[in-house]
């Protein structure tokens, strides 16, 4: 599958890699956004948040685990979770992520 993500789970693309285990990874982004920006990523191919299903959630509640404790080891006093589920949305990759920024100007707009 031509998965930019899922090339990155794999180790066949380069990435600042953070975090990792069975069912995810968590990688800074390319292009970062706040003084702090990374995504988390399940390893297996979820196209968006609109194509989790009952099998799948576990890996996202996972995740949801996963970022708090990333976060307290990153010494984050406080962060943003962001999820762009499809185009319209401003999603530009295909494979389930979360956008965790944290910096001092995050500011308070969500859109
Ligand atoms: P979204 O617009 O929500 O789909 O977010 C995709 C994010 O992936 C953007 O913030 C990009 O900067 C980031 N991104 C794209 N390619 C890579 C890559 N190879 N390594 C790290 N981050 C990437």
């Amino acid at each position: 599958m031509d998965c930019v993500f899922c090339k990155i789970v794999a180790g066949e693309i380069p990435s600042k890699k953070l975090y990792e285990d069975a069912l995810c990874c968590a990688f800074y982004d390319l292009n970062p956004q706040a003084e702090t920006h990374f995504l988390v990523v399940p390893k297996t191919h979820i196209a968006s948040a609109q194509d989790i299903t009952a099998e799948t959630a576990p890996v996202v509640a996972h995740i949801f685990e996963v970022i708090p404790q990333l976060c307290k080891e990153l010494g984050l006093s406080g962060y943003r979770i962001i999820n762009n589920c499809g185009a319209s949305a401003g999603q530009t990759v295909m494979h389930l992520h979360f956008h965790v920024l944290s910096g001092p100007n995050l500011g308070e707009r969500l859109v």
